[in-house]
């Protein structure tokens, strides 16, 4: 019987991979890879050597049907994104989607997803969260921040650190200057930090520093 899993990968420190994730991804026919030469680098550095193939935003549509038909030829089919668990916020939503309409077994095995430790980190309220991730860079941006500004829980965005001090402008106006914000930045790796406070606090912060550099999850608090 075939089956799909999803096995989530580090997004930075290489020792936040479960022992479980590197079982499966040894004991698997196949791994679909979002970038095979990024994925090399993982699978040599914990010595899984398993045939890979490319699975990405540019193929995902136009070959699924191959890709159904690869994994239903197999008994184990990986799926790994660059970082993280693949379909937050990366290619694996489709893949899933189409497997359970083909009645091929899907797993998704618990592990590392930036999302999470930003939001416990954060101190902002954790019990209700709504993930949103990225902002649309144009078309759609000044919609998505308007019904945001109004949610009363938790916000969860992904964001890049060249657009990072216009996110925080946006959301000092959007927001109010007095929402309590977190920006979580480079988690498990050398230079991770947690910036929190204010929106006009935290763009302050961002607006003193030359550079910005790293990835960035950004938690608000939600409406009072
Ligand atoms: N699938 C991933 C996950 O499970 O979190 C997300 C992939 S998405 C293409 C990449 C974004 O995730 C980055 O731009 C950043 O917003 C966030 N991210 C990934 N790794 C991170 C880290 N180590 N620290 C902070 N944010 C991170």
């Amino acid at each position: 019987m075939a089956k799909l899993i999803i096995v989530p990968t580090p997004i930075g420190n290489l020792e936040d991979i479960t022992l479980r994730a590197i079982n499966v991804l040894k004991e698997c026919d196949l791994i679909l890879c979002e970038d095979t030469r990024t994925s090399s680098k993982l699978l040599r550095h914990f010595q899984i050597d398993k045939p890979c193939i490319a699975y990405h935003m540019n193929n995902e549509h136009k070959s699924m049907a191959r890709f159904i038909d690869v994994i239903k030829s197999k008994e184990k089919v990986c799926l790994i994104s660059d970082a993280g668990t693949p379909a937050i916020s990366d290619p694996g939503f489709l893949i899933v989607r189409e497997c359970i309409k083909n009645e091929i077994e899907v797993e998704c095995l618990p592990g590392p997803t930036a999302f999470v430790p930003a939001l416990v980190a954060s101190g902002i309220p954790c019990d209700r969260f709504f993930f949103y991730g990225f902002l649309p860079h144009k078309k759609g941006r000044q919609t998505a921040l308007m019904s945001l500004a109004e949610m009363e829980n938790t916000i969860v965005l992904y964001e890049s650190p060249h657009r990072l001090i216009k996110a925080l402008e946006q959301i000092k106006e959007f927001f109010g200057e007095n929402r309590q914000v977190c920006v979580a930045r480079e988690i498990s790796k050398m230079y991770e930090s947690y910036i929190r406070g204010t929106a006009e606090e935290v763009l302050n912060h961002y607006k003193e520093k030359e550079s910005i550099k790293g990835e960035i999850v950004i938690i608000l608090a939600g409406k009072e």
